[in-house]
């Protein structure tokens, strides 16, 4: 791990934003805060991911009055994982950071990433440190995907991990490279390898507004996690297959025992039995089949090679 020599060097922060007009004047004034009085080039990325609520407004307001500012807008709400990767896309810089518009990831963290940046890393990640007692739904089912997803998948991803987090311009590369349609950052990252370290944070309450991850999107994220990084849920099917294959056999030696020492007439026809086996067997059989099926659609997706985001408008708008 060789440091970076380059004392000024050229920063992207990208922010996807989506209905935050509430807070995204305030988060801008606070990342300014920290930026201002750093001896570097920051570039501000937003990219506003179809907001409807007069975000759009504000942004343009923040780019009239700082030229460091670009803004880009998504044809319409993409998601959150895509939003980061339109904005990825658009950095140029030596570093690039990602943090959310909600004030949810400080900006007094950034001195620190372009620091361990600067001393050679290529990752620096960031992550939530629970310091809150009490269990949030939130937090409950946060805790229990990530305790499934690093027992089925080969890709570790840490809890609490946040898409907060600086890459050094050969990481963002190497992500840039990866242009799969379903999308979990924080495992795609890991997957990547690279000299990363990991940041710890609080987590500060939003500044405004509320959470813009529905339980329809947290499900989609925690599916496209699942089923991107694991084959698990196909063996599954392989165990519960193997299962009831033992079982016949067993149920086929027992009966065939009964026949040929003539004890057939311990042979009762059980309907509960049978409806049980039979319920049991039909019910696996289906849930496989639903597991296939998503794997059948992922891949679906995936060979289509559909863009990951559409971009509306860049202002400024500079050809690229
Ligand atoms: N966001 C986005 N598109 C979406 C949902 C969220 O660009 O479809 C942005 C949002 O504006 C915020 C960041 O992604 O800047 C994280 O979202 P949020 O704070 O709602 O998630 P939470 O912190 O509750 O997990
Ligand atoms: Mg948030």
């Amino acid at each position: 791990m060789s440091p970076r020599k380059k004392s000024k060097l050229q920063i992207d922060l990208v922010i996807p934003v989506y209905n935050e007009v509430e807070a995204v004047a305030k988060t801008y004034a606070d990342i300014r805060q920290v930026v201002d009085s750093l001896p570097h080039d920051f570039r501000f990325i937003y990219v506003d991911d179809g907001s409807s609520d007069g975000t759009a407004d504000t942004l343009r307001g923040i780019l009239d009055n700082d030229q460091r500012v670009t803004v880009l807008t998504l044809s319409r709400n993409f998601g959150h994982q895509a939003a980061l990767t339109a904005g990825m896309d658009a950095a140029q810089g030596d570093i690039m950071i990602s943090l959310d518009a909600d004030g949810q990831h400080p900006p007094a963290m950034i001195p620190k990433m372009i620091e361990l940046i600067q001393h050679g890393y290529d990752i620096v990640q960031g992550q939530r440190i629970e310091d809150r007692r009490g269990a949030s739904f939130k937090k409950l089912t946060s805790n229990f995907f990530y305790w499934l997803i690093n027992r089925i998948s080969g890709t570790q991803v840490m809890p609490g991990a946040a898409d907060f987090r600086a890459l050094s311009r050969d990481a963002l590369n190497g992500i840039r490279s990866m242009q799969e349609y379903h999308r979990f950052l924080r495992g795609m990252i890991s997957w990547m390898g690279y000299n990363s370290v990991i940041l710890p944070y609080h987590e500060p309450e939003r500044v405004a507004g509320r959470s813009k991850y529905s339980l329809g999107k947290m499900f989609r994220l925690a599916s496209d996690a699942i089923f991107s990084f694991s084959l698990a849920p196909l063996y599954i099917g392989l165990s519960a297959g193997l299962l009831f294959f033992i079982l016949a056999c067993g149920q086929l030696t027992w009966v065939l025992y009964l026949w040929t020492t003539g004890n057939t007439e311990s042979l009762e026809p059980g309907w509960s039995s049978l409806m049980g086996v039979l319920l049991i067997a039909s019910g696996i059989v289906m849930i496989l089949l639903g597991f296939i099926g998503v794997y059948v659609g992922y891949i679906f997706q995936e060979v289509k090679r559909r863009p990951i985001y559409l971009v509306k408008g860049k202002t400024p708008d500079d050809g690229n």
